[in-house]
């Protein structure tokens, strides 16, 4: 199928992007990387009357630290946050939720802005912007504000920026000493929608306790969703293969999957969880280890 017809707009800075985005509200939509607007827009499940095209905003595609934090440009594809030696050293956990994203050509079009303003539940950066206790900052023709990761994702396909919100920036903490992280997907085949996806992000003190835990699921609720209970099993305590297994049982507990037809019922749903998450803290422990 063929999109309804719309007008085509192609700002080259964000205060035009914003002041579009004030004239024509949510009848208007941002275009970033296209895979997951055109593919929608296609099907006619949305008919925007005005694309706005932020691919000529100079700028939005920067990456630097500053502080102790990293700050990704919307734009930022996902092939660059993969392959960038800045985001592998500083936030490995993001480089290495990318790496599992689609296909390369998904990568290579695919951006960290764009997928996070799409809130799709099954989305992998959502699960590692939770992990992270990351942040997003959003611009307006009036205002600028910062979203937690904790309430960007309010529904399915539904986030927290508002219709006349341009999300310019993407900040995590920069990775601390003696911190571990993983991403673990499972997919149908390779290149698929995540079946399960689990993101987990911890650090240690120099006894070995567990001083910090984020973990965040994909694929199982509405929303990318942030097992606090697995989090609260971890926290304060000697991070070793009995913690992790009641954490990943605790894990399961935070999912809340519905049946999937295409990839699993909400009881294998909740069981990969656990074995995913089990996978993901093992693997995180060792990095933290050797740190
Ligand atoms: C074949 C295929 C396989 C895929 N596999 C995966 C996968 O395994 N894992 C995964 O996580 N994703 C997957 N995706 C989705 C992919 O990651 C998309 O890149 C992402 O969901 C959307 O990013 P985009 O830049 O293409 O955004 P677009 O498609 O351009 O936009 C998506 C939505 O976000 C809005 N938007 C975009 N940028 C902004 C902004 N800066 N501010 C405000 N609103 C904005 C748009 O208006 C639109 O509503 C896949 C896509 C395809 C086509």
């Amino acid at each position: 199928m063929t999109p309804r017809s719309f007008e085509y707009f192609s700002p080259s800075s964000v205060r035009q992007c914003t002041s579009l985005l004030k004239r024509y509200g949510s009848r208007a939509k941002i275009l970033a990387g296209g895979m997951s607007l055109i593919p929608v827009m296609k099907l006619r499940l949305a008919s925007p009357a005005y694309l706005i095209d932020i691919n000529g905003i100079s700028g939005l595609d920067s990456l630097r630290q500053s502080g102790g934090s990293l700050r990704i440009g919307a734009m930022t594809r996902h092939h660059e946050l993969e392959t960038s030696r800045l985001v592998r050293r500083s936030a490995p956990l993001l480089a290495e939720t990318a790496s599992w994203i689609g296909d390369p050509q998904v990568r290579n079009r695919g951006t960290i802005g764009g997928s996070l303003a799409h809130s799709d539940p099954s989305g992998d950066l959502g699960a590692a912007l939770l992990a992270l206790r990351g942040e997003v900052r959003t611009k307006s023709a009036s205002k600028e504000r910062v979203i937690s990761a904790d309430d960007l994702f309010l529904d399915t396909f539904t986030s927290a920026l508002g219709g006349n919100e341009l999300l310019v920036e993407v900040r995590v903490p920069v990775l601390k000493p003696k911190s571990g992280w993983s991403y673990q997907k499972l997919e149908r085949k390779s290149g698929d929608f995540a079946t399960v996806g689990v993101a987990t992000q911890i650090s240690l003190d120099d006894g070995g306790n567990c001083v910090y835990a984020g973990i965040g699921l994909t694929a199982v609720g509405p929303t990318n969703v942030r097992a606090r209970k697995a989090e609260s099993a971890l926290v304060g305590r000697p991070l070793d293969e009995r913690t992790i297994v009641e954490a990943a049982e605790a894990a399961s507990g935070d999912a809340s999957p519905t049946m999937d037809p295409l990839r699993g019922s909400i009881e294998y749903k909740r069981e990969m969880t656990k074995v995913f998450c089990r996978r993901g803290l093992t693997l995180a422990l060792e990095r933290a280890k050797r740190r």
